[in-house]
This record gives C-alpha cells, structure tokens and sequence, in this order.
C-alpha cells in the first residue's frame, strides 16, 4: 500500500531552474518536493507511481491578475465563488492565484477583500488562493477602459490604509501620475505589497520617478497606459526599459498583437514577463451577457467587451496564454517557462516556496501534453485535477 500521499512522477521532461531535463522524475511527499532527478528513479515500492511518458512537468501557474469565471467574480464577495474559480482554474494549470478587484464603492471593495482575506489557502481540488490583486480605484479616467469611471479616485490614506491593514493584499494597480497617489506606493513598498502601473497616462518620466518610490510592476502592459512613441516613450517605454518593473501580460492574441509579445520578451528578458489572464466573470462559460457591477460586460466569440465596444477583461485560460507566447516568441518552453509561474511567485515574495520545481518546495504542478493540454495539476501535493 503507498505510504499517505507520497507520489512519483517519472519518465517527463521536467522544466527546472537549473535547465530542462529531457527524462526525469520527481517525488513528492504530503504538500513538499522531496526529490527530483533527470533519468530513472530509484524503485520504492512504497509510492504512487505516475507514468508521464510524453508528458512535460512544469511548476504550476501562478496568475496574479485574475477577476472571475464560471459565472463568479472576486467582487461578488462570495467564498462559494472563489472556491468554483479556484477548481476551474487548477483544470486549466494553475495552482496559485490572486483574486483580483475593480474600481467600485469602498463598501464593495472593502467586502470583497474580507472575503477573500477569509478564504486564503487551499481550496478543495482547486488552486490556492494566495491574496489580493487591487486593481483600481486610484486610476486615470482617460485610461479606464471597462474600469467603472464615475468611481475612479484618488489614493484617500483613510480608504486605502483599511485595505492594507487586512494583510491580503500582495499587488496594488494605480496611476502614478497623480502626487495624491505617491504616499500610496511607498506605503505599499514599505510593506512589502507590490506596487503596478495601471490605468494610467504617465509620462516616461512620471513612470521613472514611481520606480524611485518603489513601483516595481506593471499591469497588463500595452493595455489601458500610454503608448510607445519614439519622441515620447510613455509608460509602455518607461516599463520596457526599466530593469526593475516586471511586466503583465494577457497574451490572448486580442489585447496585444504577437508583435508586441516578442518585442515585450526582447525588452524584459525571460525573467521580466508575467502571463496573467485577467480572466472575468463569463470564462469558461458560454457566449453571453454576464453582469459587471451595474454594468454588462458582452463575451462573443469568447472576446469580453462593454456594450461601445471596449475590451473588459479576457475569457483565456494560462495554459493557453503560454502556449500563444510560446508561438508568438519562437522560444522553446525550456527558455520561458518561468513566464507562467516564477516571476509572478518573485513578483509577489512567495518564490522561497512557490514557482519553480526544487526540493523542499511546495508540490505545485502541472503536467502538459505535446498540444500543451493540461494533463495533470497538483497544488500542495494534492492532485487537483486529471484528465
Ligand atoms: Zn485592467
């Protein structure tokens, strides 16, 4: 009889930090890695054994900017909802996630951070839920998007220092074009919550003088901020060209052109680049109407779009989202991997247990197949989904 949890993968391609062994195994006990290796395992007769012959091992995504799905969203403030997201994310790889809030009332935001601060940890064969993403308010109206305008403001040290009391939030998305929004990113950073550039019509320099404050993120790159211009470099340039910012990107093939998915890879190297799905409400859910606060947010074709037409959000899935930036790059998987887990674990300070395959880190899996289907995903050692 296997001993409580004690599993052997062999026989995969294993992706580490260490370089891609083409034939390797890994062995996991209780939520922890206890060993890995390229070739054969030793036999223990006493272990599950999983054949992944064919099949390649990757840490598991980590998606740092995500609303909803399934008909849920973050700001539903509802644990049933993010118990259901957290299962439909882990069948699509990912095993750590921060569920992610929109400009709204203080009530609501606030409601919606005590739900998910109330929720944090493992959820039953789902992903774990790691914190809170707060997207918005502090934003620029003209570079709302689908961000509700006539609720955008700016950083009230009344309103936000509530937030960052909670202890949930591990990323805060603002425009830091604004002085009433400066005291909020070096509050952030001196509590160890990331700071993004979001919403936002800053200036190169604007940008510049935020890293200096400690911004060090930003929030889905190209989408909503000022774009690149060879006399003007904006915020897209000042973040390509800062070493410090690591950059979001939703690479669903609609909100940023493969183009540009290259270009972001040459500027920000393998380690600069986060896929994120900024995932909403109707994911994994049929073509429809789905409600966004009092607004409709209208998914076609599986594109999510406010009724004049601007993009809301996306309906993408991470293994998806990586194998778009693979094709769209040109990179083997061996080079990017990290692009869908490590730099989002560093991003957010969790990297010492989170984000890449080593041993004593926690037995966050995923397994994929040659047309990168997810075959396999275990979060802390529990195997949350198979196919
Ligand atoms: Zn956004």
């Amino acid at each position: 009889m296997p001993s409580e949890n004690a599993v052997l993968i062999e026989n995969a391609r294993i992706m580490t930090t260490s370089g891609e062994w083409e034939r390797g195994w890994l062995r996991w006990h209780g939520s922890q890695i206890v060993g890995m290796g390229p070739g054969n395992a030793l036999d223990d007769d006493d272990i599950e054994v999983i054949d992944a012959s064919g099949l390649t091992l990757l840490p598991g995504f980590v998606d740092v900017h995500v609303h909803g799905g399934m008909g849920y969203d973050a700001m539903d403030a509802d644990p049933r909802g993010l118990q259901t997201v957290a299962q439909f994310y882990a069948r699509h790889g990912v095993t750590s996630f921060l569920a992610t809030t929109w400009t709204d009332t203080p009530t609501r935001i606030t409601k919606a951070l005590e739900t998910i601060a109330a929720s944090k940890g493992p959820q039953v064969h789902g992903a774990t839920l790691i914190g809170a993403h707060v997207e918005g308010p502090y934003l620029n109206p003209q570079k709302c998007g689908a961000q509700n305008l006539g609720l955008i403001r700016r950083a009230d040290p009344e309103e936000a220092m509530d937030w960052l009391e909670m202890g949930v939030v591990r990323v805060l998305s603002l425009a830091p074009e604004y002085e009433e929004n400066l005291w909020l990113i070096q509050e952030c950073a001196n509590r160890g919550i990331t700071v993004s550039v979001a919403h936002s019509a800053a200036t190169y320099d604007q940008v510049l003088r935020a890293v200096q404050l400690g911004l060090r993120h930003a929030t889905h790159t190209f989408n909503a901020m000022s774009e690149l211009h060879h006399r003007n470099p904006g915020t897209v340039g000042a973040v390509l060209t800062s070493p410090e910012v690591r950059c979001e990107l939703i690479a669903d093939n609609i909100h940023v052109h493969p183009a540009m998915m290259k270009l972001l890879l040459s500027a920000k190297g393998p380690d600069g680049v986060i896929l994120i799905t900024d995932a909403i409400r109707g994911t994994g859910m049929p073509d429809g109407e789905y409600p966004v606060d009092d607004r409709t947010i209208i998914v076609k074709n599986g594109v999510a779009r406010l009724a004049d037409g601007t993009l809301a959000g996306s309906t993408i899935t991470m293994e998806k989202a990586l194998a778009n930036f693979v094709k769209a790059s040109g990179r083997p998987i061996a080079e990017i991997w990290q692009v869908s887990s490590l730099n989002a674990a560093r991003a957010i300070g969790i990297e010492d247990r989170k984000g890449s395959l080593d041993v004593q880190k926690d037995a966050d899996l995923v397994l994929l197949d040659d047309g990168m289907n997810v075959q396999m995903t275990v979060a802390e050692g529990l195997i949350v989904y198979r196919r």
